[in-house]
């Protein structure tokens, strides 16, 4: 027989569980991926994003042509446009089945829907598998059977569940007796726009990324959580492991993840090492992404928080915001980062975000949407969570009333100003180190003045939720 394996962001040959059923035994099998430039659009995918998924899938080539796998590639238009191609691919193949990875933001689900259903007609069968987390959606339920709203019990109840979960690492396949057809070559800009992201950051193939991981693990875990909240201006400094891009496009899995922290690192409590607690809310954030199908329409989970805010639909605000030039040294120091590098460090995220949905007052849904179109880590799932964690209106999200002050989160987490001197050259003359971080620090040497007085938004911002 032959299979059909349809790649989306799961770019990977190990640990793949829709590819590993694919060759359980001698079937041939194809692989196939599907473009569809308006939708991804429509979803604001940032060419960051889009350009390490491409360079990712063409770094499988030769393990590809090893295990003789051929590359279909479909170029289509939309989503809607996945069932008819998937469906004819199959056919023209002879294929019998159809197999994928689950992605769960609504709009793909019910792009897999109509896939499954238009295939069935066709007498082709189909199979899905959850290799984007390592507890599936609707495997972590309160004592009552329902989903967890708040993290902390999520998390605990994750980690008793584990045992059920606790797979191995699937092994890359065996090469295939036959080929079952030729590949077609991958587009440049994969029909979509110009393609652009920083190469020499973050390298492609799967040996490079495995080699990233088991190197955080082995040298730097350990100090996860003392170093996690520092950003660095060196990328080998960093005590984060920057592999946030790989996981989005799953060109790494949680799982391969979660392996590597068990044998690399000497910690013998790993299941409760801060580190494995990120990879967590990544858990949490797509379990309440099924569980909750209105976050997938950028509904807020706690409407009634919402309720309460006026948001106030300044433009230049939000312009100056997105330019890095609010006056702000760690906010401005953070978005610069943000559009040359694709990426941005934790901290600075919460920092950005609470400035904007709090101070600025600006809808969340704009820096969310910002973000998905400039990120290279740019993930439905965990953008959502992060953006409506920071504005307060999300599930388990800090109170209202927490309003971050940049100056004192700037002193805090880039005591020395490093950080901004190197995004933001104008302040590198400034000393002391603590001047760097006050507002409209640099406002002689061409920074821009503050666009707002702090005391005086944070309390419009109070005034506003307390009315
Ligand atoms: P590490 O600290 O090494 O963590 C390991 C992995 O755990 C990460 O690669 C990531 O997959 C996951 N992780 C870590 N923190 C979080 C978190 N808070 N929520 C969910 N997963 C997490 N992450 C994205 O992957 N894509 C996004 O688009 C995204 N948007 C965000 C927007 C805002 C406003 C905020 C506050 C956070 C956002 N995050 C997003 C979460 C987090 O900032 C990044 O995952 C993290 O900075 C990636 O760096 P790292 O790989 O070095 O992480």
């Amino acid at each position: 027989p032959v299979r059909l394996v349809w790649l989306r962001n799961d770019l990977r040959l190990t640990d793949n569980p829709a590819l590993a059923h694919a060759c359980r035994d001698e079937a041939s099998v194809v692989l196939v991926v599907t473009l569809t430039p308006e939708t991804w659009e429509a979803h604001g995918e940032s060419a960051a994003r889009m350009g390490l998924w491409r360079d990712q899938l063409e770094s499988l080539q030769s393990e590809r042509e090893r295990l003789r796998l051929p590359l279909k590639v479909l170029r289509l238009k939309r989503f809607d446009d996945c069932p008819k191609a998937l469906t004819e691919l199959a056919r023209t193949l002879n294929a019998t089945e159809i197999c994928f990875n689950y992605e769960y933001p609504l709009n793909e689900r019910q792009r897999d829907g109509a896939v499954c259903a238009e295939a069935e007609k066709a007498g082709i069968a189909t199979r899905a598998f959850h290799g984007e987390l390592i507890i599936p959606p609707g495997q972590v339920l309160t004592g009552q059977g329902g989903p967890f709203k708040v993290y902390t019990p999520f998390s605990n109840a994750w980690r008793k569940r584990l045992i059920d979960f606790d797979q191995p690492v699937l092994a890359v396949p065996q090469p295939r007796h036959h080929r079952a057809c030729e590949s077609d070559p991958i587009p440049e800009d994969l029909d979509y726009t110009a393609l652009s992201y920083r190469n020499d950051l973050w390298p492609v193939g799967e040996e490079a990324i495995s080699e990233r991981l088991n190197r955080f693990v082995r040298e730097r875990v350990q100090d996860y959580a003392k170093k996690r909240d520092f950003p660095r201006t060196d990328p080998d400094a960093e005590g984060t492991s920057r592999l946030s891009p790989y996981l989005t496009i799953g060109a790494l899995s949680p799982r391969q993840c979660m392996a590597a922290l068990r044998a690399q690192c000497d910690d013998p409590d790993w299941l409760n090492s801060s580190w494995l607690n990120e990879l967590i809310w990544r858990e949490f954030y797509r379990h309440l992404l099924v569980a909750f199908p209105g976050l997938s329409r950028l509904e807020p989970f706690r409407p009634e928080v919402e309720a309460r805010i006026s948001w106030l639909g300044e433009d230049a605000a939000f312009d100056a915001w997105c330019r890095g030039e609010t006056g702000f040294p760690i906010v401005d120091a953070a978005m610069k980062q943000l559009l040359e590098t694709g990426w941005m460090h934790n901290r600075l995220r919460m920092v950005v975000a609470s400035y904007l949905t709090k101070l600025l007052r600006v809808d969340w849904r704009r820096g969310a949407d910002f973000f998905m179109r400039h990120l290279i880590d740019a993930d439905f799932a965990s953008n959502l969570g992060g953006w409506q964690w920071s504005s307060s209106v999300g599930a388990d999200a800090a109170p209202y009333f927490r309003i971050f002050n940049p100056q004192t989160q700037g002193e805090k987490f880039d005591p020395e100003g490093t950080f901004v001197a190197h995004w933001l050259p104008e302040l590198r003359a400034l000393t002391p180190h603590k001047r760097r971080q006050q507002p409209g620090a640099g406002a002689q040497a061409g920074r821009p003045e503050p666009i707002i007085d702090y005391r005086q938004a944070r309390q419009a911002a109070l005034n506003d939720y307390q009315s």
